[in-house]
């Protein structure tokens, strides 16, 4: 399995940094977390092909995390036509919003293979391959008059384990880092440090198993200088990548 981190910005984006988006694969088969970057540039900028998705799966719509998906879904529909996949988001209004911006372009919205679709806490997503859990998060509480809803993904392939907390609440409120982090042995846990403190991060960690930490979604100088000072320090490997860098597990 590779992950490479096409988005490592954390809000907005920045010179070196698109918003939130991260790469699965397995062989020839693509699965998207999160698309706040433009996904259609990226892909082709990667040499990756939309017609290989498998699955797209949004934690929560924050744009940030969710912006890069109405060209994805435009183009999958309308011009890379042997997608087949489905787009997976909390919110119904986000759907709508995708359905309604496509439209508004004159485009086809709607499709056999290329479809849209929320979930909740109690959605799986298995193609056999590549099993998908996920677990509600606190992240998007703080604000309840939004109404949305976000998650964290605890992921299985090839007999692999990744957690991926995708964003938690400031300062780990209402406890949020997901507990199954203590239960069992991960190749790779893909962790935000942009609402919680390097310390957070840490102390949630310290029982865990785990062979790679890699923090993609940072944003904060001071937490980027001292994720910097721990690498090499911890029990498991400290990576905080750039875009487009990648971790074989
Ligand atoms: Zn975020
Ligand atoms: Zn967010």
């Amino acid at each position: 399995m590779k992950i490479t981190f096409l988005g490592t910005g954390a809000g907005f984006p920045t010179k070196e940094r698109h918003c939130a988006c991260f790469l699965i694969e397995i062989g020839e088969r693509l699965y998207l977390i999160d698309a706040g970057a433009p996904v259609a540039d990226v892909f082709a900028k990667n040499d990756k092909s939309i017609e290989n998705i498998k699955g797209v799966f949004l934690s929560h719509f924050h744009l940030d995390h969710a912006a890069g998906t109405v060209q994805l879904i435009d183009l999958a529909i309308n011009y890379y036509r042997k997608s087949e996949f489905t787009l997976h988001t909390p919110e119904q209004r986000g759907i709508d919003a995708i359905k309604a911006m496509v439209a508004a372009s004159g485009a086809k919205c709607e499709s056999d293979k290329v479809k849209l679709a929320t979930y909740d806490e109690n959605f799986v997503f298995d193609d056999g391959l590549f099993r998908l859990t996920p677990i509600k998060t606190h992240h998007t509480s703080n604000n309840p008059a939004s109404g949305i809803h976000s998650f964290a993904f605890y992921i299985e392939a090839e007999g692999k384990r990744v957690l991926f907390t995708n964003d938690l609440s400031v300062r780990l409120e209402a406890d949020d880092f997901p507990k199954i982090v203590n239960e069992g042995h991960f190749e790779a846990i893909i962790a935000e440090c942009a609402h919680i403190t390097v310390e957070n991060l840490m102390d949630s960690i310290k029982n865990a198993d785990v062979d790679i930490v890699a923090v993609p979604h940072v944003g904060i100088a001071e937490h980027y200088e001292k994720l910097e000072e721990l690498k090499g320090k911890c029990s498991f490997k400290l990576v905080v990548p750039n875009d487009n860098d990648s971790i074989e597990i």
